[in-house]
């Protein structure tokens, strides 16, 4: 007999992870060994927009995982399967081959996920009691505790924030940031058991055939910039909390080297996390945490994030104020916590349909319509600050808040193209990808999701470019065209210059743009 973790996506970890560390606590109470399953299923990736540089990265984890816990005695069983629809019955003819009495696994909030879930939990009840448990794990809060007066999910961030607040007060074990024990070790001799012996031999393949990275300098590339394990998550953590910040590691480097690690006296003032509060938006700074890619998938969990932040707050309280870097960073951590709450409570959003559905007829032009959205992902646009995110996304996997928020806000206001291209293209480019907050960031900018930016408001690019990137040095490090210019001329070149560079021109005017968009989102449906 045995007992089982079933490791997604999402959590590619050992430390502080709830599922895990409630299957060990089973496994040694019972006496029987713990075992440890991933299941690669391509057809979900595909589903899901997966990007090769993400499942690389997870096969990057899932090794590195492996290898810790075979120090444990405990075997990692990673495996394939297609197609998806019967995904509930191989995992559970798994588990009766290996005589397992109960499986733990963390919930996965999105639809498709959760009905493979309920299913297996069915088919394993049916089948003579394997008991099946999922637990929450993801966020913070978990959903469903955050509820407005009448029981409803909230769809506005700020009153979320302030309902989510309270939330964070227990202490001890009962504290929603205490960490879950480590799992502990199996007994030696589980490797010489007939059926469970031969599953240490099992091996995370280096590929997953339809999302390998061919191009080796590129592969190169994102693994230097996105280093893989648990021990890379914390000095990522590390980084921000404790050093400054260097804008000339604004570009692909290894983000642990020493060059962009420059020790600070003073974490609360001169730290990436110190200069948060007032420096968060600025693209030429490097002051964000680059945590992303590890908190999608769960390499390191939000409750660690935040405990650490505790341990430089001057109280030792969790610090969820407006006005110190800390307390901005956790804010940032709620949205995560928002917009998964919102994908659970409000399941629509993650089937590509908008959250208002008075928006869903705004009339959008065709993708294929003068090669714009070619253009958009190519970097080529003509407006520098949005060419240099979406050169950012390319070279790095990853772009910064803002700009994300610049090019999405371009795509589906100035050249009006639908918002779900959008979100696709990101999740196929990006190594955060996430669809709980990438759909939220995309509804968020194409104002037809909760709490979205008001559809009148649409951002100027080159406004926003001056106050985001104003040494240019941004979009000097991305758009080796413009590498030269400086001021007003690097925000938007003039066209004599441009062509003079190799620049594109601008695809189409702003200000008409603007008054297009505005059209359209005030009378959906009409031209
Ligand atoms: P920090 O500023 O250091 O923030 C710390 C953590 O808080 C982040 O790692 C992230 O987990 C969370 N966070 C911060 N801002 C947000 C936010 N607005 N929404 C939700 N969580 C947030 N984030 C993803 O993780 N995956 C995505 O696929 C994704 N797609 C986005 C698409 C669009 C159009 C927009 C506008 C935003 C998207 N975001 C996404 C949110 C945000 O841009 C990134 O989380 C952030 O840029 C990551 O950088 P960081 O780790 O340095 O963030």
């Amino acid at each position: 007999e045995a007992v089982v973790y079933w490791m997604r996506m999402e959590d590619l970890r050992i430390t502080d992870n709830r599922a895990l560390a409630l299957a060990s606590k089973h496994a040694q109470q019972d006496g029987v060994p713990l075992l440890t399953l991933f299941v690669l299923s391509p057809q979900d990736y595909v589903a899901h927009d997966r990007s090769a540089r993400r499942i690389d990265f997870t096969l990057r984890n899932l090794q590195s995982i492996r290898s810790s816990l075979a120090d444990k005695h405990i075997p990692l069983y990673t495996t394939s399967h297609t197609p998806r629809t019967t995904l509930p019955d191989y995992v559970l003819s798994l588990l009766k081959q290996w005589k397992a009495t109960t499986l733990f696994a963390n919930i996965e909030y999105e639809v498709d996920e959760l009905r493979r879930d309920i299913k297996l939990c069915e088919l394993a009840k049916k089948d003579g009691g394997i008991a099946c448990t999922f637990v929450h794990d993801r966020c913070i809060i978990p959903p469903g505790q955050v509820l407005t007066k009448d029981e409803r999910g909230y769809t506005v961030y700020s009153p979320f924030l302030r309902s989510w607040i309270p939330h964070l007060t227990p202490k001890g074990k009962d504290s929603p940031i205490a960490c879950a024990p480590d799992p502990a070790s199996n007994t030696p001799s589980v490797r010489d058991h007939p059926v469970y012996g031969p599953l240490f031999d099992n091996t995370v393949p280096d590929e997953v055939e339809g999302f390998t990275m061919d191009d080796a300098e590129e592969r190169e590339r994102i693994r230097m910039c996105w280093p893989a394990g648990e021990e890379a998550a914390r000095l990522m953590l590390d980084r921000f909390l404790h050093t400054m910040s260097r804008s000339s590691q604004l570009g692909a480097v290894d983000p642990l080297s020493e060059g962009a690690k420059v020790p600070t006296k003073n974490p609360n003032k001169d730290s990436r996390v110190g200069k948060y509060k007032d420096e968060r938006d600025r693209l030429d700074a490097d002051t964000t945490s680059r945590l992303s890619p590890y908190l999608a998938a769960g390499i390191i969990s939000a409750r660690t994030c935040v405990r650490a932040t505790t341990e430089l707050s001057a109280n030792k309280k969790i610090d969820v104020s407006r006005d110190t870097g800390i307390g901005r960073w956790n804010q940032e951590i709620a949205w995560r916590d928002f917009y998964n709450h919102v994908l659970a409570l409000f399941p629509r959003v993650s089937m590509g349909r908008p959250f208002q559905e008075k928006m869903a007829n705004v009339k959008w032009e065709s993708e294929t319509r003068d090669g714009h959205l070619q253009a958009w992902k190519d970097g080529r646009t003509g407006v520098p600050i949005v060419d240099a995110g979406m050169l950012q996304a390319k070279t790095m996997g990853w772009m910064h808040n803002r700009v994300r928020m610049i090019a999405a806000m371009y795509l589906t206001k100035d050249l009006m193209i639908d918002w779900r291209l959008g979100e696709k293209y990101f999740m196929e480019i990006l190594i955060d990808g996430d669809l709980a907050s990438n759909n939220g960031g995309w509804q968020w900018s194409a104002s037809t999701g909760v709490d979205p930016a008001p559809y009148f408001r649409i951002f100027n690019p080159y406004t926003q470019s001056h106050k985001v990137d104003p040494t240019g040095e941004y979009i000097r490090t991305f758009v080796p065209e413009l590498a030269k210019l400086r001021g007003e001329e690097l925000h938007k070149p003039p066209p004599g210059l441009a062509d003079k560079l190799g620049y594109p021109r601008p695809l189409v005017d702003h200000d008409e743009a603007r008054k297009r968009a505005i059209r359209r989102y005030k009378n959906p449906g009409e031209e």
